[in-house]
């Protein structure tokens, strides 16, 4: 069984008299270790794809196991824990406490966790042993995107999930932390990733997962974008 597996899963928003099929049946296997980037246009369904794996949204259908369990069963109390214990989560906005220095906003994130890591060791390892007194304001969206990863990353997670975290930075910028997180692929966490940004999904030669209107149009373990097959 893969680390994680999408089984037909359906994820339908109701909105008064109308029905939004955010998923389609959609299914798909991810192995532990590997780095995945789910690409597709604006309301194409990947927030919804990564907010479900993450533990943040329900499904409509379908079944979603992840270290071989169905977390599609799981009460809220146990989707905490799961969240809390297995995964790390970037968005665009790096969603940082603005009046916590770098460090602060990271060390906030290992209160609750028993087996976190050293949060100077990992701000080191983002490229921010310099930054590390200072406040989100006095940083550009790049390192801010950096701290929100040491952030993420501080509680040893098994599965980073990362949604456009690129989308607010300049293409040099946006490729210096999808190379962060093939850093953060190779030491070992699963990545996933979500972006519309084709350019940089052929750079990085990595799988890629296409979704456009919930289905899935292509799973290419190569990498690219629209290459032949
Ligand atoms: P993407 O991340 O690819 O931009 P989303 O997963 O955010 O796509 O959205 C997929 C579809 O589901 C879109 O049509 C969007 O408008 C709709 N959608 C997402 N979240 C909600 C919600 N909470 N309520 C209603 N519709 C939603």
């Amino acid at each position: 069984m893969a680390y994680i597996e999408f089984k037909n899963v359906n994820k339908t928003y109701q909105m008064g008299e109308i029905e939004i099929k955010a998923l389609n049946k959609t299914s798909f296997e991810i192995e532990k270790g590997e780095l995945v980037v789910i690409l597709g246009p604006s309301g194409a369904g990947k927030t919804t794809c990564l907010n479900i794996l993450g533990g943040m949204d329900t499904v409509t259908g379908g079944k979603v196991f992840v270290d071989g369990k169905d977390i599609t069963k799981y009460k809220d109390k146990d989707l905490i824990l799961y969240r809390r214990n297995n995964i790390g989560f970037v968005f665009q906005f790096y969603n940082l406490v603005q009046n916590l220095t770098a460090l602060e906003n990271v060390e906030l994130a290992v209160q609750l966790c028993k087996d976190h890591l050293d949060p100077k060791t990992i701000l080191n390892k983002v490229g921010l042993k310099n930054r590390i007194d200072n406040f989100p304001s006095q940083l550009s969206g790049g390192e801010q995107q950096r701290v929100a990863l040491a952030r993420a990353l501080v509680n040893n997670p098994s599965m980073l999930i990362a949604d456009e975290p690129t989308g607010n930075l300049d293409p040099e910028t946006a490729w210096d932390i999808m190379n962060l997180l093939n850093d953060i692929n190779n030491r070992g966490t699963t990545v996933v990733v979500a972006t519309h940004a084709k350019d940089i999904v052929d750079k990085m030669k990595k799988r890629v997962i296409q979704i456009e209107k919930g289905n899935i149009i292509r799973d290419d373990k190569k990498g690219g974008y629209d290459s032949e097959v």
